[in-house]
C-alpha cells in the first residue's frame, strides 16, 4: 500500500450494527472501516436493483466516486422458502418504508402463520462488492448462511431478524449466538471470506 488513503475503506451502509461486524472482519488486516455517515456530504444511494448483486455495486461505485476512497457496498436480506424468497432485496424495508426490525419480524411471523417447522427454511444472503476510487467495479462475490425461522424471538444479539433465525448445527438462533461464531457461520462472513484476499491484493497493488 502506497499511503495512508490506501488503508481506508468506506462502507456504503449507515447501518451501525453492520458497520460493526465488519469492522471487526477486516480490523486484523489493518483496514479502518470507515462508514458513509463519516461523510455528511455523501447522497443517499437509491437501492432499485433487481438482484443483492446490483445493489451491491450501485452502493459501492457511488460512494466511491463521492468520497474519493476505494469504497465496499453490501446488500443483505433473508429469502424464505415458504415465501418464495421473499422479503429478499426488501428485506430492510418488509413491513413498510420506514420499517423497524419489530414490524419488519411480526409481518414475517403474520406471512408464516400456519407454517409447519419443516416448512420454514430460510437463507440470509450477502453481496459484497469493492469499487475502486474512480467507481470502477473490481471485486464481487455473495454468499449464503442457511437456517429455520422460527415464531417466537430467542435472544437479543445481531440485528434485524436474528432473533428468529435458527441455525440447525447450534440449536440456537443468531440472536443467541455469540458474535465470534456469527463471525465465523454468516452469510456476510462467508462472503468476505472469499472478498478479502482479492481486495487486500489490489489494495496492496494500488
Ligand atoms: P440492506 O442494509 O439494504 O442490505 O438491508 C439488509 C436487511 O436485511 C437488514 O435491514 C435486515 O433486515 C436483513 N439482514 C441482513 N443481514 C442480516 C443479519 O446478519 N441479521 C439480521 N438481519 C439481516
Amino acid at each position: 500500500m502506497t499511503d495512508n488513503k490506501s488503508l481506508t475503506v468506506v462502507l456504503a451502509s449507515r447501518n451501525r450494527k453492520k458497520i460493526g461486524e465488519m469492522a471487526d472482519l477486516l480490523a486484523p488486516l489493518g483496514i479502518r472501516l470507515l462508514g458513509v455517515a463519516d461523510f455528511p456530504e455523501v447522497p443517499e444511494v437509491v437501492e432499485d436493483g433487481s438482484t443483492f448483486a446490483e445493489n451491491a455495486a450501485k452502493k459501492a461505485s457511488q460512494t466511491a466516486l463521492a468520497t474519493g476512497h476505494w469504497a465496499i457496498g453490501e446488500d443483505s436480506g433473508l429469502m424464505v422458502d415458504a415465501l418464495q424468497g421473499r422479503p429478499g432485496i426488501y428485506s430492510a424495508r418488509y413491513s413498510d418504508p420506514g420499517a423497524t426490525d419489530e414490524r419488519n419480524n411480526l409481518k414475517l411471523q403474520d406471512e408464516l402463520a400456519g407454517v409447519p417447522d419443516e416448512r420454514r427454511g430460510a437463507g440470509y444472503v450477502c453481496s459484497v462488492v469493492l469499487a475502486d476510487p474512480t467507481g470502477a467495479i473490481r471485486v464481487t462475490a455473495e454468499d449464503r448462511c442457511r437456517g429455520r425461522i422460527i415464531s417466537e424471538p430467542r435472544g437479543t444479539n445481531g440485528f434485524g431478524y436474528d432473533p428468529y433465525f435458527l441455525i440447525r448445527e447450534y440449536h440456537q438462533t443468531f440472536g443467541e449466538l455469540n458474535s465470534a461464531v456469527k463471525q465465523r457461520l454468516s452469510h456476510r462472513a462467508r462472503a468476505f471470506a472469499k472478498f478479502i484476499p482479492e481486495m487486500m491484493r489490489l489494495l496492496r497493488d494500488s
